[in-house]
């Protein structure tokens, strides 16, 4: 018995397969039921009492060799495979998928360009902002009904602090801590306490711009927003100012530009009006400089504001402004060949 398992002991030690069948016609052989070991573990109830320790070590010690042994041939097998996976140049490669562009970062980018263009260069600030850099620092006084007009999210524990409702405060930071000539752009995102609509929502994104100097007039800031205008949307565009009211520009004007759908005839996206209302803007009001450490005497200013959503929907005309924030891969990738 002892000589048979050692001989059993030496075959399995020399084990060699070359492929996966041939591995498992040894595991057969030597540890199925009827394999060889069994067979011996059948036979050990004739060995004689006095040896029967011996044996069953010896048994046992043979059974734990032959399976440390094919588990170790199996081993081999897996990762040579895998090896092989990765080297497998012929396998034809996985489709990756391209993402695109957002819709509100190309329109962003295109006015951003055709400022920089003029001169204006990029100032952003932070999203989280206190009661100054939002109101009081832009001649929101302290009761003014403007403060109500922006439902606006406060932190509770901390009335003070607020996120942004207008990118206005990135404007309040460069005067802060700049002299004129000022000359920025403010993209961002802002947000206000509206329900969820296909018109309305609770964050949404702005461009301003800035520009103070000395000898700045209201007809710099009419050709800037003619130029702007027509390179948005063509040499054709026409635009009307109309008088508004801003706690931050004195005077302040709305910009309507000839609807770019019907070409000014009248059509339903325009309310049969031809135009249809893109910006606000005005000039920068001197309590405003004076509040930021610009002399008004010296210096005066134009500024203007406009919405990224309401460009991007006169560009495209996305009629669910929801969309813009579902990421919806089937939406994102109508704007594939826009940029
Ligand atoms: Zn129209």
């Amino acid at each position: 018995m002892i000589a048979k398992i050692n001989q059993l002991l030496e075959e399995v030690e020399a084990l060699k397969a070359a492929n996966a069948e041939e591995l498992e016609a040894l595991r057969i052989k030597y540890l199925s039921k009827k394999g060889a070991i069994n067979d011996l573990m059948a036979d050990f109830r004739n060995v004689a009492a006095e040896q029967k320790k011996e044996v069953g070590m010896r048994l046992n010690e043979l059974k734990a060799k032959a399976q440390e042994k094919i588990n170790a041939l199996k081993e081999q097998f897996e990762t040579q495979e895998n090896g092989a996976c990765e080297l497998d140049l012929t396998r034809s490669a996985y489709p990756i998928e391209m993402g695109t562009r957002h819709p509100l970062s190309i329109v962003k980018n295109e006015i951003i360009d055709i400022f920089a263009r003029l001169g204006f260069s990029i100032a952003e600030g932070p999203e989280i902002e206190d009661d100054w850099h939002v109101f009081s620092a832009l001649n929101f006084a302290e009761d003014h009904p403007a403060r109500d007009m922006q439902d606006t999210f406060f932190i509770e524990s901390h009335p003070d602090i607020l996120l942004r409702t207008h990118t206005s405060s990135v404007q309040t930071r460069a005067m802060e801590v700049s002299q004129p000539p000022i000359r920025i752009i403010c993209p961002g995102r802002v947000y206000r306490n509206e329900a969820i609509s296909y018109r309305a929502h609770c964050f949404f994104h702005q461009v301003e711009a800035l520009y103070v100097d000395k000898d700045v007039s209201f007809t710099d800031l009419k050709q800037v927003l003619l130029l702007f205008a027509k390179e948005m949307f063509g040499a054709d565009t026409k635009i009307r100012l109309r008088p508004s009211y801003f706690p931050f520009t004195e005077p302040s004007a709305e910009m309507d530009i000839s609807c770019n759908i019907c070409g000014g005839k009248g059509c339903p996206f325009c309310k049969h009006t031809g135009w249809v209302e893109i910006l606000g803007c005005g000039m920068v009001d001197p309590n405003v400089l004076e509040a930021n450490g610009i002399d008004s005497k010296i210096y005066s200013g134009y500024a203007l504001g406009m919405g990224v959503e309401r460009i991007t929907n006169l560009k495209y005309q996305v009629k669910d402004l929801r969309m813009f924030s579902e990421n919806d891969t089937r939406f994102l990738k109508e704007f594939e060949a826009a940029y």
